[in-house]
């Protein structure tokens, strides 16, 4: 890696983004910080500056379509791509164990359709080479489709959600509308969702499934022209998110992203967590 990769990460004014940000950049990388403010973008981007990393600036807000277009524009002008794009950006508004799901339309816009739209605005500009390029979604292992807690009841749709030859951007777009009109509805606690952070939760699910989804679709491009998609858990994290009541630091919930970022080997479509690869 040399200042000539470029990376892209979402989200990277602070927190786990702005930590993923400086790893990277720590490994010689030229790393495009983003932030919804562009001026808080700007202050973030020169405190690494300061500390003679490569980092350019500019505004994205994921979960609108003309930011992400104009930023695509200004990176395919000025850099002709990117080699790494690291979809960190995300919103919860649960508090300790309560669900927020009056706040459920924004977090799944965000984590889920922001990264969705993210992905295919950035498809095209992923810069072709030897290695592959690489996308990095952090997700969480709340979204895991089949985990022991926490999950969705109904077991047909854990089957057509987690069986690649039934998974389709229809399945998870469906089930987030499904579950956003019992919000309306007011009847989604019958409706036999996860029980913890429940809107945050499916909108992680629906981000690792795309992850498979895309994966998969992406799987025939040819040598040189790879990409690599996969997503990670940090763990329960130090940051804004968690009133700073997580118990892995910042420099740790990166560690991961960072090693997916820079993976050298031809993975894609799996989840990570402490470096490892583990179950949906
Ligand atoms: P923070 O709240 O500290 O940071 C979130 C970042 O996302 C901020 O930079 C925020 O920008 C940005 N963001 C929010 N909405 C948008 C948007 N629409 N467009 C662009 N950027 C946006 O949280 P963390 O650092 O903890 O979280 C980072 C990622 O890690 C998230 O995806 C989160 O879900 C995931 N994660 C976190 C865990 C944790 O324990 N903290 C656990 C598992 C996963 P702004 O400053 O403008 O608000």
């Amino acid at each position: 890696w040399s200042e000539e990769t470029i990376a892209v990460v979402t989200g990277a004014n602070r927190g786990i983004g702005f930590e993923i940000a400086r790893q990277l950049a720590g490994h010689g990388v030229t790393v495009i910080l983003t932030s919804r403010d562009t001026g808080v973008g700007i202050e973030a981007a020169k405190v690494l500056q300061e500390g003679g990393f490569n980092v350019d600036v500019h505004q994205l807000d994921i979960s609108d379509s003309e930011s992400i277009s104009n930023f695509c524009e200004w990176l395919k002008e000025k850099y002709g791509g990117t080699d790494i794009l690291v979809n960190n950006a995300g919103v919860n508004y649960n508090v300790g164990s309560d669900n927020s799901v009056q706040l459920a339309r924004q977090v799944i816009d965000v984590n889920y359709y922001g990264t969705k739209n993210m992905i295919k605005a950035m498809i095209p500009l992923m810069r072709p080479s030897a290695a592959g390029a690489r996308i990095v979604n952090v997700s969480s292992r709340l979204g895991k489709v089949n985990g022991r807690r926490n999950r969705i009841s109904d077991a047909t749709l854990r089957e057509e959600l987690s069986n690649l030859d039934t998974l389709s951007e229809e399945v998870i777009d469906r089930t987030m509308s499904t579950f956003l009109q019992q919000v309306e509805d007011d009847t989604w606690q019958s409706g036999g969702w996860p029980q913890s952070f429940t809107d945050y939760s499916l909108s992680k699910l629906a981000v690792n499934a795309y992850t498979r989804l895309v994966a998969k679709e992406l799987s025939d491009r040819p040598e040189g022209e790879k990409i690599f998609i996969n997503c990670y858990c940090p763990g329960w994290v130090k940051t804004a998110m968690t009133g700073w009541a997580g118990n892995i630091s910042v420099e740790d919930a990166a560690d991961t992203g960072v090693f997916l970022a820079l993976l050298h080997e031809a993975v894609t479509g799996k989840f990570f967590a402490e470096r490892r690869e583990v179950n949906f």
